[in-house]
C-alpha cells in the first residue's frame, strides 16, 4: 500500500500556512519536524484535564499525571526495545543526554584512555567529548570520512584498541544524511570492550531502532525531531552502566533519604532526573511515538526514498549544483552548494517563495572545514512532504540561480 500523503498532511495544521500568499513548503525537517494534531491535542489535554506535579501521590490529579507520565516512559521503552523502563531517562533533548553520558564517563577517564568520534559529528557529540577529554587528559580520536561522506569503517576498526573507553557516532548525519552501519560499528567496538554511545537525533525519526539488536550502551534522541514537542528527549542507557555513575544533578525527585549532612540517592530512572520534569513534554513525546508507530512503516520508508530519488534526479539536471554528502545509504537530507552563490542568499530567495530550508554550518563546523566549504544550503524531507514540493524547491532554486547570476 502506498502512503496517503494528502491525508497525512491534513493532520499537520501548520502545513496549511501561507507565506506572502504562497503555500509553505517546509524542508527543514532535520532541524525540527512539524507536529501532528494528535501531539498538540495531547499537550492541551494534559494541561486542560490533569495538570499536577508527579510522584507526590497526594491527590487524584497528581496520581493521574504520574500515571500518564510513567506510561509515556513505557511507550518510549517499548519503541526502542529497552529491557526495562528504568533504562529510559527523560532529558531536555539529545544535547542533554550526551552531556549526561560524558559527565558519567568523565569520572572514569584517565590520561592514556581514548574516545573515538567521527568527522561527521554534530557539535553536541563533538564539543561534549572534546571537553571531557580536555578535562581528563584522555585522547580524542577522530575517524575520517570519505569523499561521499561515508565513515571509513576500516580506519574505525584499525583505531580501536584496549585503551578505547568509548566510541560515539551519529546514527544518521544531520549535515550529510549518511546512515552509519551502527550494528557493525558497535560489534567492532565491543570486541575491544569499549562503551558505545549513539547520537540518534536524526536516526530515530526513520524508525526501527532496536537498542538490543544494535548492542550499544547508550542511544540518545530528542522529541522534537520525531514529531514531538521541544524541550524533551531521552537517554537510553544500560542499567548496569547508569547505576554505576555519579548523579548528574541534585535536588528533589532523585533522592531516597536526605539528612542535613548526607543524602542517599534514589534508584534509576529518578536518580538521573532531578527536579520537576517536563511532564507535558513526556506525554507529548509518547503521543508522537504512538502516532508515528501506527503509520505503515514500509509505506513511509518507500515515500521518503521516492522524495530523495526525485531530488537526486532533479539535482543531476541542475547546472552548477554540488551535493555535499552522496553516501550510498542516506536519508532524505540534501546538503548542497550552487556555483557562484552563497547558501544564505539561496535560503533568502527560497524563503520569499515560501520554501523553508536550512543554511549555514549545520552545527558541524569542523566538518565544513574538513570539506573546505563555508557551510551549505540543506533541504531535508519528511514523510509529509510531496513530490510536488520537491519539484517546487528545484524550480525555486533555478529562479535563485538566475537572480544571483
Ligand atoms: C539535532 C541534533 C542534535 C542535537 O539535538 P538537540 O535536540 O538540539 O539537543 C545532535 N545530533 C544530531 C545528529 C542532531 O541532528
Amino acid at each position: 500500500m502506498s502512503l496517503d500523503v494528502t491525508a497525512l498532511r491534513q493532520q499537520f495544521p501548520i502545513l496549511k500556512t501561507q507565506i506572502d500568499g504562497k503555500p509553505l513548503v517546509y524542508l527543514d525537517n532535520a532541524a525540527t519536524t512539524q507536529k501532528p494534531q494528535a501531539v498538540i491535542d495531547a499537550l492541551v489535554e494534559f494541561y486542560t484535564t490533569c495538570n499536577a506535579n508527579v510522584h507526590r501521590g497526594s491527590h487524584y490529579l497528581s496520581d493521574e499525571a504520574t500515571r500518564r507520565y510513567e506510561k509515556a516512559r513505557t511507550t518510549v521503552a517499548s519503541f526502542i526495545h529497552a529491557n526495562a523502563k528504568e533504562e529510559v531517562i527523560w532529558t531536555s533533548g539529545t544535547t542533554e543526554s550526551l552531556n549526561i553520558i560524558a559527565h558519567g564517563l568523565a569520572q572514569q577517564l584517565q590520561p592514556g584512555d581514548e574516545v573515538l568520534i567521527t568527522e561527521m559529528e554534530h557539535h553536541a557529540n563533538l564539543v561534549t567529548w572534546q571537553q571531557a577529554c580536555i578535562k581528563t587528559g584522555a585522547k580524542l580520536v577522530v575517524i575520517p570520512i570519505n569523499e561521499a561522506g561515508e565513515l571509513e569503517v576500516a580506519r574505525f576498526e584499525a583505531a580501536l584498541n584496549t585503551q578505547t573507553r568509548l566510541v560515539a557516532f551519529p546514527h544518521v548525519s544531520n549535515a550529510l544524511g549518511t546512515i552509519n552501519p551502527i550494528n557493525e560499528l558497535t560489534a567492532m567496538a565491543k570486541k575491544v570492550g569499549a562503551l558505545v554511545s549513539i547520537d540518534g537525533a536524526q536516526g530515530i525519526a526513520h524508525g526501527g531502532v532496536d537498542v538490543q539488536a544494535i548492542g550499544c550502551d547508550f542511544y540518545s534522541f530528542s522529541g522534537h525531531k520525531l514529531f514531538g514537542p521541544t524541550g524533551i528527549g531521552c537517554l537510553w542507557g544500560r542499567q548496569q552502566v547508569l547505576e554505576d555513575w555519579p548523579v548528574w544533578q541534585t535536588g528533589g525527585e532523585m533522592i531516597a533519604d536526605v539528612e542535613y549532612q548526607n543524602t542517599t540517592f534514589g534508584a534509576l530512572p529518578n536518580r538521573l532526573e532531578a527536579g520537576t520534569p517536563n511532564i507535558a513534554g513526556a506525554i507529548g513525546m509518547a503521543a508522537a511515538i504512538d502516532w508515528f508507530a501506527a503509520l505503515d512503516q514500509h509505506a513511509i520508508q518507500t515515500h521518503e526514498k521516492a522524495l530523495l530519488a526525485r531530488a537526486n534526479e532533479l539535482a543531476a539536471d541542475m547546472p552548477g549544483m554540488r551535493l555535499i554528502g552522496t553516501a550510498k545509504h542516506k536519508v532524505g537530507i540534501m546538503s548542497f552548494l550552487l556555483d557562484g552563490t552563497h547558501p544564505a542568499d539561496i535560503g533568502f530567495i527560497l524563503d520569499r517563495q515560501g520554501i523553508a530550508i536550512r543554511t549555514g554550518d549545520n552545527c558541524a563546523q569542523p566538518l565544513m572545514k574538513r570539506l573546505k566549504i563555508p557551510g551549505t544550503a540543506r533541504a531535508s524531507f519528511s514523510i509529509y512532504n510531496t513530490i510536488e514540493e520537491v519539484e517546487a524547491f528545484f524550480n525555486a532554486l533555478k529562479k535563485a540561480q538566475t537572480m544571483l547570476a
